[in-house]
């Protein structure tokens, strides 16, 4: 499996929309890894992972074809993770002219699925535009050949958050944005199951502040959460560890900083192209 990151950022991106604290000013000034746009990511150039507003850019970017993708994973309903409004422009006739009948479909849990369900309905699209599936938590269901498995993430509990295990050929992936160190019920769930994931791409929005902050993680918190992980077996040596899903306000949050804090963890620092192949 090969995961691409598209976007790397947490909901203002790196530089934010309105901003000139020192970070976003030295982003422009340095350019290159240090400017993130906000959460996405692809799997295998076909297996989607939130749909924000800058899907569109990231589809000019980095050359894909929106119209080839069946299949999006929804995190949780932030606006950095889900622009729904943008879902109208796959309603065929006027907005889309896609030759075929098969739909994009879209995976998300209760607050997501709201969302894309009004603007379903508000513009009368087709099932065959658009579909959309509730996903069941600890309950693994199959995508285009993917084993996906969606665990309750600890953050905001309006936005319906969950992270997700991807499993195929014997690799896994585990994307866990956003949240911060897992609930008892997703602990409990990971120790009694055989998962050992080869990718784990975690939260690390403080960067490297060292907050307590609820919701996202620092790369100390980070750290602590993998030895637990590593602890159950879900993480072990040979995983693959990326810190992804990155703030203005978090410490050393530009990537020039941040790689050499994570370098001696070593842990990877995603950046808005990256692609790792497992
Ligand atoms: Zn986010
Ligand atoms: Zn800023
Ligand atoms: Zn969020």
């Amino acid at each position: 499996m090969k995961i691409k990151y598209l976007g790397t950022a947490a909901a203002e991106g790196i530089p934010a929309v309105f901003c000139e604290c020192e970070t976003c000013k030295k982003a422009i000034e340095l350019g290159g890894k240090n400017i993130r746009t906000r959460s996405q990511a692809i799997i295998d150039d076909k297996l989607l992972i939130d749909f924000p507003a800058d899907t569109y850019i990231h589809s000019l970017q980095y050359g894909i074809m929106l119209s080839d993708i069946k299949n999006c994973l929804i995190t949780h309903s932030h606006l950095d993770h889900l622009y729904p409004k943008e879902i109208y422009m796959r309603k065929t006739g006027v907005f889309a002219h896609i030759s075929g009948e098969e739909p994009i479909t879209f995976y998300s849990d209760q607050s997501g699925y709201e969302l894309i369900d009004t603007v379903i309905k508000d513009y009368s699209i087709k099932e065959t535009d658009v579909a959309l599936k509730k996903v069941e938590l600890y309950k693994p269901f199959m995508v285009d050949g993917y084993e996906v498995t969606a665990l309750r993430a600890t953050h905001d509990p309006l936005s319906s958050p969950v992270v997700y295990l991807i499993k195929k050929d014997g690799k896994t992936i585990f994307y866990c944005h956003d949240t911060s160190e897992f609930c008892d019920e997703a602990m409990e769930y990971l120790k009694n199951s055989d998962v050992s994931v080869d990718l784990l791409s975690l939260d690390c929005t403080e960067g490297a502040k060292n907050t307590t902050y609820s919701g996202h993680l620092n790369i100390f918190r980070c750290d602590a959460f993998i030895k637990q992980l590593k602890k159950i077996g879900v993480v072990s040596e040979k995983t693959c560890i990326v810190m992804n899903h990155f703030s203005h306000n978090g410490g050393s949050a530009l990537y020039d900083d941040f790689v050499k804090i994570a370098d001696e963890y070593g842990f990877e620092v995603s950046f808005d192209g990256m692609e790792i192949e497992i």
